[in-house]
């Protein structure tokens, strides 16, 4: 098994599916600009590259929180670039996709959206790197279905994340199918990051799920990071305190060391 992706995606000065392993970290969604600029701190001086948060949210309920919408954007930009980070976040419709390619290092297709074939196609022909997380339902057969709908388009940039998936199990919110890093790997030769925080759906997993997910061969990972989880509008659970995320990437570079690999610098 190559550590090397045979496709790898240059994103400004950072490279996934390279040697270097990239760190996204963020809370699951922007609140506010205070939030945004405390938690980018935390992120910068751990060492993370990526910051993440969601503006855009598509939610189980409708009552729930929806995100902050463009206004959520521009404070992610705002924060990260304060903080020397890159940004990337979600995208749920094709008509947020001009100003999310103007603001965003990084577009995101989240889970629910992995079949949304209109938006896959419409970030074909676009010059944008775009982060395709699995589907919880979907097989690797129909996540690489996916992927070729934004390749046919012309757009090679498209960076992977295992996310967890359904399965009967319910001590944990998904089952994250580390074996799906290294056969996507096979399948595709691009770039495979892992998202433990919603797989697990807990705090105390995150770490080990995260050392797991570099030992399996992942090039990044991203995981939900707030200075106070417990007062996330969303997913605060799963969320790690930046205290927790800070420690979580010391522990990350040890394992990538010891498999010849490092943080991305
Ligand atoms: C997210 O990363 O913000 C998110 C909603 O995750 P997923 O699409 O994997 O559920
Ligand atoms: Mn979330």
């Amino acid at each position: 098994m190559k550590t090397i992706s045979q496709q790898q995606v240059p994103v400004q000065d950072y490279r996934f599916g390279g040697e270097g392993i990239v760190i996204i970290g963020g809370p699951c969604a922007v609140e506010s600009e205070d939030q945004i600029h405390h938690i980018a701190r935390a992120v910068a001086a751990a060492g993370g590259h990526v910051l993440r948060g969601g503006a855009f949210k598509s939610r189980t309920h409708p009552g729930a929180f929806q995100g902050l919408g463009l206004p959520g954007l521009h404070m992610l930009r705002r924060a990260a670039d304060a903080h020397g980070l890159l940004v990337v976040s979600e995208v749920t419709d094709t008509a947020q996709l001009q100003s999310a390619a103007d603001l965003l290092d990084i577009i995101q297709v989240g889970a629910r959206h992995m079949h949304n074939t209109a938006l896959l196609q419409a970030l074909g022909p676009m010059d944008v790197p775009v982060l395709l997380k699995r589907g919880f339902g979907a097989t690797i057969d129909e996540w690489c279905g996916a992927v070729e709908y934004i390749m046919e388009g012309g757009n090679r940039k498209v960076i992977l994340c295992e996310r967890g998936i359904r399965s009967f199990e319910t001590a944990t919110r998904f089952t994250l199918d580390l074996a799906a890093v290294p056969v996507m790997k096979q399948r595709t030769g691009l770039p495979v990051i892992v998202d433990p925080s919603h797989a697990a759906g807990q705090r105390d997993l995150v770490a080990p799920l995260a050392l797991a997910a570099i030992a399996a061969g992942a090039d990044g990972l991203m995981m939900e990071t707030q200075c106070h989880p417990e007062e996330a509008l969303s997913d605060g659970a799963q969320t790690v305190t930046c205290e927790d995320f800070a420690d979580i990437v010391k522990r990350v570079g040890t394992v990538a060391e010891a498999l010849g690999r490092w943080l991305a610098e």
